[in-house]
């Protein structure tokens, strides 16, 4: 069972920077002071009432959490100790800067029942981090990431393509780089031009020009598929919609979508389905076979991906949830052919001959 999951955003607290991107009260959703003890407490309790006897996690994200005074570290953390202590809570999570952490800081981190650290990567270029204004570099990220393994805690990594002077290939190459430090998962969020930022200056100014949304779409489907070749999950892609983002202005400009991860997915279904079902006689009626939660990636928003497909002379009869399919496989069947495919290596893994 998944754990459930008690989130604090503890915004722009504890950071000393100003990255060009980041306006943490609208990412974050929160503008406020640090939750107190109480309010820490309660809103556990108000999760463990409807956990179902799932497992609680807390986090901590946004801000730099290891940059907080450590008063303010012990204020956080502190209320939660009982609780662990009575099973109440399971694990806590931090996000922070990978210039803010150190084997000391760590250890402590641990005995406080801290086992996850998300660390804001962003890239490994470091051009592209020294023009976003990150103040730390490609090395402080290698060094953060051995950090964090070496304390036996669960690393994950946030990447952020499309800062200024990034390029589908130094994305993909700061992920590669990324993998090597053995992360345990990933969230890829595509930079977005959020208002009040200095990237909105730039935008303004025609100094940056965000990532279109297709492009997004197509960059993080090879950033997805790479690390699933590599057997690292990517947990998120797209910011989390929040009613900042989604106010009027809020997003100026950039690849911004709540459902950012089905526009990814759904095109994956596309192109193994195109792969699967090439070289079938043109206009011979297909069915496509999926896990049951798949089956909106297949049709595509809007049911775009099967209008895409009869263009180019494909008809999709019918969508079929067939428990017995992995989330990662499709089934295509046309006639006498019944193919299989995998959806992160866009390849066909079986083809069978249906005896009617
Ligand atoms: S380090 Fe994080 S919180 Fe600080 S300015 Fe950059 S993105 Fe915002």
């Amino acid at each position: 069972m998944r754990p459930i999951i008690v989130p604090f955003f503890i915004s722009h607290q504890g950071c000393p920077h100003q990255c060009i991107f980041c306006d943490q009260t609208r990412i974050a959703g929160a503008a406020g002071e640090l939750p107190d003890h109480e309010a820490i407490r309660s809103r556990i309790a108000a999760y463990r009432g409807t956990a179902g006897g799932n497992a609680v996690e807390v986090a901590f994200f946004g801000g730099s959490f290891t940059a907080l005074s450590l008063v303010d570290q012990e204020r956080l953390l502190g209320p939660l100790q009982s609780l662990r202590e009575r099973g109440e809570v399971s694990g806590i999570r931090i996000s922070t800067r990978p210039d803010a952490v150190d084997g000391e800081r760590l250890a402590w981190l641990r005995r406080m029942g801290v086992y996850t650290v998300e660390l804001g990567i962003q890239s490994m270029d470091d051009r592209v981090l020294s023009r976003a204004g990150r103040g730390h570099t490609a090395a402080q990220v290698v060094s953060a990431c051995r950090l964090v393994k070496d304390a036996g805690m669960v690393l994950g990594a946030q990447l952020m393509p499309g800062l200024p002077g990034d390029t589908p290939a130094t994305s993909l190459a700061s992920l590669r780089e990324v993998l090597a430090l053995d992360p345990d998962f990933f969230r890829i969020y595509p930079t977005l031009v959020i208002a009040g930022t200095r990237l909105a200056e730039l935008y303004r100014v025609g100094e940056y020009i965000p990532l279109s949304p297709a492009d997004a779409v197509s960059l993080c489907k090879e950033l997805l598929k790479t690390a699933f070749r590599a057997g690292v999950p990517v947990v998120r892609i797209g910011l989390q919609p929040t009613a900042e983002l989604e106010s009027e202005g809020g997003v100026v400009a950039g690849p911004y979508h709540p459902a950012f991860r089905q526009l990814v997915e759904g095109e994956l279904c596309l192109d193994l389905t195109r792969k699967l079902a090439t070289d079938l006689p043109r206009g011979s009626d297909v069915t496509i076979f999926c896990a049951p939660s798949r089956v909106a990636d297949v049709a595509g928003q809007r049911r775009g991906n099967l209008e895409t497909l009869r263009r180019e002379g494909i008809n999709v009869a019918s969508i079929i949830a067939d428990p017995a399919i992995p989330r990662q496989e499709l089934r295509v069947e046309a006639g006498s052919v019944s193919r299989r495919g995998n959806l992160f290596t866009i390849t066909s893994i079986g083809e069978t001959h249906l005896v009617n």
